[in-house]
């Protein structure tokens, strides 16, 4: 199943006992006290004689109204169950200049280099050949546009034909900016460092975690990194319930000002049917990242469950059923994952291919030994990874070949199976070991990065626990 349909996925069906209107009321409270607050201050500050008391002033009585008899107009323009706003995590205000703003303007042209393309014919294209030598006579742009390569973009401004001004960027942290002088061009390659700063979001879901993460701000894609996270201890496709929640630090990536995207997840904590997950990003000296639970476990296990984001499971393991084909009683030592002719197979751990070729009714297969113990088979691929030989290393994740219908198939999918000491065991069930934890000498270091983490990943959690007795007191 691929994250889409994970992502998607109404729960409003699956079996649920909770109260659903709970996050509404929490803000409805939230928003009361607020108002509240607000009119007490602006109270304060209007009224002529500080000694009256504050039950006697006209403005108080009112709110004091909408306290104790609550709109339904209030109700319904309550935003969403998400809280994002956060004073400490508030967004730096956006400076004013940014050179993007003005490349642009109309008069800018600017060509995207295509595979084949020459400095001499970028600018030939850009009609400013005769500019191409007096360009290059600046070291800086001559080293720097020696470099540009396709998918990359020359912008150029123009008065009376004349070239005035050329931008282009070599890499995200790089501006190289020409510009016209009385004799000449000057180039100067601009510093534009990427600056991280963290946000924080937190959701209740209600219909969906891919709405919930929309309503709480979340791109698409750190929503998803989220189920990665956790998608080792939650079914993100079975396990979700309306109630559940979650709360997630991560980077905003910012140049100049501007965002231009999102970084990694920092911490996040996943509350799934009254059970509590704590994931840490934490980055080895050797620069492999991975996240953690607070006490040091990896958050992955050794093996991915499914090794293909798979349309739907069209056969299951079993000990003894008719084959489709062969019309006889067979066992099926595997799962059968249906999906598009030509998806990505994806090792489900890391080891080494101990087979790469064709295997009977299993058309094209690859065996993968994990460590002594286990080792997995993938059958009925289309092609294979051509870059993998037997004998490769390969990485939990990996892909080795891709979906097709090889061998004895009726329809493309992937069959998969997973042996531990030789034994063939369900792929669906079996229990799978965790990968390793984090090493011993890195654990103070861990937990010097993970406890202010911890903290506010505490506190957030407090907030959502008095907002619930909130509920249930009114
Ligand atoms: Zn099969």
């Amino acid at each position: 199943m691929d994250y889409q349909t994970i992502l998607n996925r109404d729960y409003k069906s699956a079996s649920d006992d909770r109260p659903r209107s709970g996050t509404k009321r929490v803000l409805f409270v939230t928003s009361v006290v607020v108002t509240v607050s607000i009119g007490v201050l602006l109270y304060l500050i209007s009224a002529p004689s500080p000694q009256a008391p504050a039950q006697e002033s006209p403005q108080t009585v009112e709110h004091d109204t909408q306290n104790s008899a609550p709109s339904t107009r209030v109700r319904q323009t309550i935003p969403l169950p998400a809280r994002q706003s956060s004073t400490e995590y508030e967004l730096r205000p956006v400076p004013e200049e940014i050179p993007e703003a003005e490349i642009k303007a109309d008069n800018w042209a600017s060509h995207t280099v295509k595979s084949g393309d020459s400095l001499s014919s970028i600018f030939s294209k850009l009609e400013i050949h005769s500019q191409l030598k007096p360009i290059l006579k600046d070291q800086t742009a001559s080293d720097t546009l020696k470099s540009i390569y396709p998918g990359q973009t020359v912008r150029v401004l123009k008065e009376n034909n004349q070239l005035q001004e050329l931008i282009y960027e070599p890499n995200d942290q790089e501006m190289l900016r020409v510009s016209r002088i009385d004799n000449g061009y000057q180039a100067e390659l601009i510093k534009r460092p990427v600056e991280k700063r963290r946000n924080r979001a937190s959701a209740i879901i209600k219909d969906s975690l891919f709405m919930a993460g929309r309503k709480a701000g979340l791109s698409d894609n750190i929503t998803m990194e989220l189920a990665g996270i956790f998608g080792w201890d939650i079914d993100f496709a079975l396990d979700i319930r309306t109630g559940d929640s979650f709360t997630v630090i991560y980077e905003e990536l910012f140049r100049e000002g501007e965002k231009i995207g999102n970084g990694a997840i920092i911490a996040a904590e996943f509350n799934n049917q009254g059970h509590s997950f704590r994931a840490i990003r934490y980055q080895m000296p050797d620069g492999d990242a991975g996240y953690y639970s607070p006490d040091g476990r990896s958050m992955r296990k050794a093996f991915l469950r499914t090794p293909v984001n798979f349309t739907r499971i069209s056969s299951r393991f079993s000990t003894g059923r008719k084959h489709p084909i062969l019309n006889k009683i067979r066992a099926h030592k595997g799962v059968d994952y249906a999906a598009p002719k030509g998806t990505p197979v994806k090792s489900a751990g890391d080891g080494k291919i101990i087979f790469k070729g064709r295997k009977g009714g299993y058309g094209r297969v690859v065996i993968i030994q994990h460590g002594s113990r286990y080792s997995t088979l993938y059958g009925h691929l289309n092609s294979f990874n051509r870059k993998l030989r037997v004998g490769s290393r390969v990485k939990q994740g990996q892909t080795i070949g891709y979906v097709g219908m090889s061998g004895l198939a009726t329809g493309p999918h992937l069959h998969y199976e997973f042996r531990v000491n030789g034994v063939h065991r369900n792929p669906l069930t079996v229990k799978l070991p965790a990968a390793e934890p984090l090493p011993k000498k890195y654990m103070a270091d861990f937990n010097s990065q993970s406890e202010p983490l911890m903290s506010q990943l505490d506190l957030y959690r407090s907030v959502a626990i008095a907002d619930a007795r909130d509920i249930s007191s009114n």
